[in-house]
């Protein structure tokens, strides 16, 4: 029996199914070296390709995560929280709530100085959870300079 080029395609096409079906391990390896070998190139194409979505509407990836937001935002919000409450998340949401409000320097140095400050700067009352003496971190609001983790008290007489 002779097949034709396209029986043959086809015959070809099912034996690599089969294969892959059984030797799922494999086939797993076998994608992620073609993934590794291709990567660079992937993620080029991905680019260029989101970069022409963006030409076309330059708020499409902030819409869509925004309205990914609104559809899963309890669920969003128990993650944050979640992170949160892990070292490394708190380090990451205050120094980048820090860096939003306009604090310039090396924020893990800050950060650092923020945790070990037990007392504040200027009254050098204790710092705790109270409302008045909880912890801020001051800075310059015209250079962005640091100056210091006082008290809510110190920081909004300090301005
Ligand atoms: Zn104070």
């Amino acid at each position: 029996m002779v097949l034709s080029v396209e029986e043959k395609k086809q015959r070809n096409i099912e034996r690599t199914r089969k294969w892959r079906a059984e030797n799922p391990e494999k086939h797993k390896e076998q994608n992620a070296r073609y993934y590794q070998k291709h990567r660079e190139k992937k993620l080029a194409q991905i680019k260029k390709s989101q970069a022409k979505i963006r030409e076309e509407n330059p708020n499409f990836f902030a819409q869509k995560s925004a309205a990914y937001y609104q559809k899963n935002k309890p669920k969003m919000l128990a993650k944050a929280k979640e992170y949160k409450a892990t070292e490394h998340g708190y380090k990451v949401t205050l120094t980048s709530s820090w860096n939003f409000r306009g604090l310039k320097g090396d924020l893990d140095m800050i950060y650092r100085i923020y945790k070990s400050t037990k007392f504040c700067d200027d009254c050098a009352c204790e710092l705790d959870t109270h409302t008045f003496t909880k912890k801020c971190m001051d800075h310059c609001h015209k250079s962005g300079g640091f100056r210091g983790v006082v008290c809510v008290r110190c920081n909004n007489r300090r301005g």
